[in-house]
């Protein structure tokens, strides 16, 4: 198969090239499967994520090496939300005739960039060509003692909820892009090259301390139901403690509706969690270890109370559009 001149060959060549090796792959890149050891007692964790040229991201406003960093990213969120940090992960690419060699070679060195932050290494894929734009699926496992893992399920009446870093952000700079105008640089990185908590994650559910958590791709609302039907529980969100970070805050003041992003808006790849109340201190210890703000916005309640949200003069309505849409939907 031949890619804009160049073999799929020479395309797996030049990632096996740019690969870290780690001890605990005994076979990686350059044979039919990967090989990998599971220590005794441990469990090994999978996630997937596609992104789709026109669908997921847009060439106009992300260069192929942070896309490669953000393929990398929203499969480690994934990994997060249980408490696992990222070992291995998987690239298959599909890959249009348009697409210069130059930014395969980009798409990778933002790929490996990832990577190595987050302590992973590549450990195989596919790679063949694309007749409609770039198709990028990565598959990102990682391994955790076995009773360390933090599912959505088990949120328990009385638990606080939490939420790291802000919200909205990269909603708002999305809002931007579509409407042509050019986003606070800031809202704009959070957009196209989020941070997964990696670190977060796994430190607090090596300390035990989330009974459920997720992370916040499709909006905060949307993931907040995810916890609570899993978990058969209700729950409150006190949306005068809403983590809102200094650009959202700027825009917000003039556009008071803004306040949807932060609630429905999606991609913010920030971890929502419940714990019990007794861990409050412990959590603002871990966050301010890591250098992550962490923030008790709400409340578990039982099932019976449904979801509620609560601004200073009581209850308000729940937003009427709950959940992330690929923005080829929305516009
Ligand atoms: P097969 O035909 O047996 O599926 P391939 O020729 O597709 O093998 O792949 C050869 C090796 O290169 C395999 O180890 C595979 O995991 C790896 N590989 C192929 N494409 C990629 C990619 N995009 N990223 C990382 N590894 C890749
Ligand atoms: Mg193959």
């Amino acid at each position: 198969m031949k890619l804009n001149g160049r073999s799929e060959f020479q395309i797996i060549d030049f990632i096996r090239s740019r690969c870290r090796l780690s001890p605990e792959l005994l076979q990686g890149i350059g044979d039919d499967c990967a090989v990998a050891g599971i220590p005794e007692g441990h469990v090994l964790l999978t996630t997937t994520d596609l992104l789709a040229e026109g669908i997921h991201f847009d060439q106009r406003w992300s260069d192929l090496f942070t896309l490669g960093r953000k393929s990398v990213s929203v499969n480690v969120s994934d990994l997060a939300a249980m408490g696992a940090r990222p070992r291995f992960l998987f690239l298959s690419l599909a890959i249009p005739e348009t697409l210069q060699t130059e930014d395969i070679e980009q798409f990778i060195s933002g790929f490996m960039d990832a990577c190595e932050s987050y302590g992973a290494v590549l450990a195989g894929g596919d790679t063949c060509a694309s007749k409609s734009g770039l198709v990028v699926s990565v598959t990102a496992q990682g391994i955790t003692p076995e009773s360390a893992w933090i599912p959505r399920s088990g949120a328990r009446e009385g638990d606080a909820v939490y939420v790291t870093g802000t919200l909205g952000d990269s909603a708002l700079a999305l809002r931007h892009l579509l409407a042509a105008e050019k986003p606070d640089p800031f809202l704009l990185r959070r957009h196209i090259d989020p941070e997964a908590r990696s670190e977060i994650g796994a430190k607090l559910a090596a300390a035990a301390v989330p009974t459920a958590m997720v992370d916040v791709s499709d909006g905060l609302i949307g993931d907040f139901e995810h916890i609570l039907e899993e978990s058969e529980t209700g729950g409150e969100i006190d949306l005068t403690r809403l983590p809102l970070s200094k650009g959202f805050q700027r825009e917000l003041a003039d556009t008071p509706g803004l306040i949807e992003l932060a609630l429905t808006g999606g991609e913010d790849y920030e971890l929502l969690f419940a714990a019990p109340p007794e861990h409050e201190t412990e959590i603002a210890r871990m966050g301010r270890e890591i250098g992550t703000p962490i923030s008790r916005i709400g409340k578990i309640h039982s099932a019976g109370f449904g979801l509620k949200l609560f601004d200073h003069k009581g209850e308000v309505p729940l937003p009427h559009r709950s959940g992330y849409k690929h923005f080829s939907e929305t516009t």
